[in-house]
């Protein structure tokens, strides 16, 4: 039964992994400042496991592009998270932010 269960999945690994490979055309002018030898000309999609819950995800090519050019990350970052993980990081450092400005907050109280 387990056996079966793993056949399955494995075969669903393999579908993933056959995903035509999208890539495409970088532009090095849009990306943030970089003294590297190689910035990427391409972008591929690609496959990650989230750093968190160990999730396998696709970071596509649009992502990519929209992250190294849009959002102006450096060209040495990599998607880490799967979307889920990410709302829960952002959400904390939020939460965090909050509890910050009410300590500031009693702080200016107390003087
Ligand atoms: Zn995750």
């Amino acid at each position: 039964m387990s056996r079966k269960r793993n056949k399955r999945r494995r075969a669903k690994e393999q579908e993933e992994f056959s995903i035509p490979r999208k890539s495409i055309p970088a532009d090095p002018s849009k990306q943030a400042p970089n003294n590297s030898y190689g910035p990427p000309l391409f972008y591929e999609d690609l496959v990650f496991w989230c750093r968190d819950c160990g999730s396998k995800e696709i970071w596509t090519a649009e992502q990519q592009q929209w992250y190294y050019e849009v959002a102006k990350q450096p060209i040495y970052g990599t998607a880490v998270r799967c979307t889920p993980c990410r709302a829960k990081v952002r959400e904390a450092k939020e939460v965090q932010r909050q509890q910050m400005e009410a300590a500031d907050k009693r702080r200016a109280g107390e003087s």
